[in-house]
């Protein structure tokens, strides 16, 4: 009998180191953009967690200092800059450093993204279009050009988008931007058959009401909240480290078969067959 409990006990740590290592990130490096805050730096900890080097990035030096301390403070390695994603230059200066100092690049999290505009979408101007669509859409897919030949040279990786459940079901006062999600649904389809032949997997990440600063007017008015709330079958608003952990998922040989999807991560807001 002790034998067979033995058997048993042995066979799950086996099982479980096989766990450890299909979801260990040791020697990648990943860049995660707009990761000072919020969802971007829950994925910069994910990611750091299962051992890789992480790239944290944003607008503000004082954001980058204090992202990098926090992820120090958690043993993990980090190298940091600015990058205000809608600037070719800084995109540049990005992948740049990351080859300098890292050696290389594995992964892209693109996750930045902005939204100048609430109210009906026919008030929305050229100039509001333009800002959405520049940070939120075109430097995703020009961020992904950059890292793509260097990902090559590592004999492959992964990509992922941040897009949002608005993408899917327009958020009311927020057309322009929910549009720019949808297109990175799209953005997602369309690259993951080409980019599949140099061993790239890509995938998107659609959250739904996380708590941030991005979304503090969704979830600290308690009647849009509420509202929110009744479309949801977890009654409560998402964290960020409950977005990361599944970006980082992504990133891992775990999902070493998929590409290509959008995983909604929205406590069963809208959820659909
Ligand atoms: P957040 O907590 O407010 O953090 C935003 C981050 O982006 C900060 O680090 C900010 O730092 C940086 N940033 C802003 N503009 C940037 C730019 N042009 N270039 C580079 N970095 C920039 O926001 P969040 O809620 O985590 O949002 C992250 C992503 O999740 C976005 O794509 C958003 O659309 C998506 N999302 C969020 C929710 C939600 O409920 N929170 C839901 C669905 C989707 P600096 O100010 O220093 O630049």
């Amino acid at each position: 009998m002790w034998r067979t409990v033995l058997r048993g006990i042995s066979a799950n740590l086996v099982q479980g180191k096989r766990n450890m290592s299909q979801s260990c990130l040791a020697g990648k490096v990943a860049i995660v953009t707009a990761s000072t805050d919020g969802i971007g730096l829950a994925a910069a900890v994910a990611l750091g967690r299962r051992g890789a080097h992480v790239v944290v990035s944003s607008r503000r030096q004082a954001n980058v200092d204090r992202a990098v301390a926090t992820l120090q403070g958690q043993d993990i390695k980090v190298t940091g800059t600015t990058c205000n994603v809608g600037k070719s230059e800084d995109r540049e200066k990005l992948v740049q450093m990351t080859l300098d100092q890292c050696g290389g690049i594995d992964i892209l999290v693109s996750n930045a993204a902005v939204n100048p505009f609430f109210g009906n979408i026919m008030d929305s101007t050229e100039a509001v279009w333009d800002k959405i669509l520049d940070v939120n859409v075109k430097s995703a897919f020009l961020m992904t050009k950059l890292v793509v030949p260097h990902i090559e040279k590592r004999g492959g990786g992964s990509v992922v988008f941040v897009s949002s459940v608005a993408g899917y079901q327009p958020m009311p006062a927020l057309g322009p931007y929910s549009v720019s999600k949808t297109a990175l649904l799209g953005l997602t389809r369309a690259l993951a058959p080409e980019l599949a032949q140099s061993n790239i997997r890509v995938n998107c990440v659609a959250p739904g009401v996380i708590k941030t600063q991005f979304s503090s007017m969704l979830w600290k008015n308690e009647d849009v909240a509420e509202e929110f709330m009744k479309q949801t079958c977890i009654k409560r608003v998402g964290e960020p480290e409950e977005i990361g952990g599944v970006i980082a998922f992504l990133c891992s040989k775990d999902a070493s078969y998929i590409t290509g999807e959008t995983i909604t991560v929205t406590g069963g807001m809208n959820c659909r067959l």
